[in-house]
């Protein structure tokens, strides 16, 4: 059954799950202004989160077969070839692939949806919206792309694809979509988008930076045919993402880089190139970072996303009341507070500019934030209607497997003292 669905969950809000996960650097200290040590809180998981443990432990494990792969005859190339293949096996099944779609590794989610981008066939109009994440909105405005305004309510959302795809011919067409906002972390409606799609005979691309690192993805039973993640976001190390999809448009695209891997024979004047994800991958890859993802895969997939789920929905919930208590804060939400998210927060404060804020929660409480627009311009523009507010963008507290209830009510507590008496 498909486990990703943009309907809430029954969750129990007494109940913290306890993970049994733990990240490295868990007990980071960092200076206050005043030179104490404190515990570092981390609530920016959202930009990149941690590595857990077991991606480390696989790391030193690996590291000491240092060699290239596809590339070597020596034991050591063996055993990392094996490896980093087996990583694409274990990131398939974790996102619940098809068995024929290809899975390619790339650097992070931007450059896999410039991957996809240079591999539409030739006359694809792109339809997604405004709203999106610079890196699935810059890409498509260098084709053709039906830009859609930020919807009101997933059912809106699906009312305006639904009337773009009647306007677009018979060519080929992508709707592509973010799994999850990464500035209000409000969950799109994947499963019924798909359907809609490919009833139009579209097909649906997401952007899964921010819903995979919280959600059980299901990439046959919800009908996604192409999605994209950030191994930094999903608890591993930077410098590795993938693109996962339907094979047919990436084997008879261009390859995205042009040498070495990607290739079956090179003659004085031919080139016959590789199909499948060789096909994309030119160059030594960055198989550590590949074999690293799938450690993470793993890892989420034995504790299991149902529980990681859980236990960031308690704290959303508890960050999200403790913070509507304090006057003077604004919640930023497309849909309204009933929307179902993942685990982010974003707000801004009556009187205090977020950059100041930011500073502030780091400097006097080691509390880690983001501020600013989140690469998410035309969508903080919107959510903001005042021109210097928008500019000023907002603070975004986000959660993951190393938060805990401590961590939120310290937060709570800073943004408390901060709204009543300053920084
Ligand atoms: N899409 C979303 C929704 C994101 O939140 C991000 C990063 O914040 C990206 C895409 C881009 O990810 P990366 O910078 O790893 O390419």
């Amino acid at each position: 059954p498909s486990t990703l669905s943009a309907r809430p969950s029954p969750i129990a809000s007494s109940a913290l799950v306890s993970l049994p996960l733990s990240l490295v650097g868990d007990d980071l200290t960092v200076p206050l202004v005043t030179g104490e040590q404190v515990r570092y809180t981390n609530l920016d998981c959202a930009a990149s989160a941690p590595c857990l443990r077991a991606v480390d432990d696989v790391l030193a494990s690996v590291l000491p077969w240092y060699s290239s792969v596809h590339r070597g005859a020596g034991f050591a190339s063996v055993v990392l070839s094996d490896a980093y293949d087996d990583a694409r096996e274990v990131v398939a099944e974790f996102l619940g692939a098809r068995s024929d779609d290809a899975v390619v590794f790339t650097r992070n989610t931007t450059d896999a949806l410039n991957l996809l981008a240079s591999s539409l066939p030739e006359g694809t109009t792109v339809v997604s919206f405004v709203s999106e994440h610079h890196a699935n909105l810059l890409p498509w405005r260098r084709g053709t792309h039906v830009q859609l305004p930020v919807p009101k309510s997933p059912a809106h959302a699906i009312a305006l694809v639904d009337a773009a795809l009647r306007e677009v011919g018979s060519g080929p067409c992508l709707v592509a979509i973010a799994g999850a906002s990464n500035v209000t972390g409000e969950i799109w409606p994947i499963e019924e988008l798909a359907t809609l799609a490919h009833w139009h005979g579209a097909r649906l691309a997401v952007d899964a930076a921010q819903l995979a690192p919280h959600r059980a993805i299901d990439m046959a039973a919800t009908g996604i045919d192409y999605l994209a993640l950030s191994a930094h976001k999903l608890y591993a190390p930077f410098g590795a993402g993938v693109l996962v999809g339907r094979s047919d448009w990436l084997d008879a695209a261009e390859p995205y880089l042009a040498g070495g891997g990607a290739v079956r024979r090179v003659t004085a004047e031919s080139t016959d190139w590789a199909s499948g994800s060789a096909r994309h991958e030119a160059g030594t890859p960055n198989v550590i970072g590949a074999i690293a993802l799938a450690a993470a895969c793993r890892e989420l997939g034995t504790v299991g996303m149902r529980a990681l789920e859980e236990h960031e929905e308690v704290l959303r919930r508890r960050a999200t009341r403790g913070l509507s208590a304090i006057p003077g804060v604004e919640i930023l939400s497309m849909w309204g507070p009933a929307s179902v998210r993942v685990g982010i927060v974003t707000f801004r404060l009556r009187g205090l500019q977020p950059g100041l804020l930011a500073s502030a929660l780091s400097a006097e409480y080691g509390i880690g934030v983001r501020d600013g627009s989140f690469c998410a311009h035309p969508l903080v523009d919107a959510l903001l209607e005042d021109a210097a507010d928008a500019r000023a963008g907002a603070v975004r507290a986000s959660f993951g497997v190393g938060t805990s209830v401590t961590d939120i009510d310290r937060f709570l507590a800073a943004i408390e003292t901060l709204a009543t008496h300053g920084p």
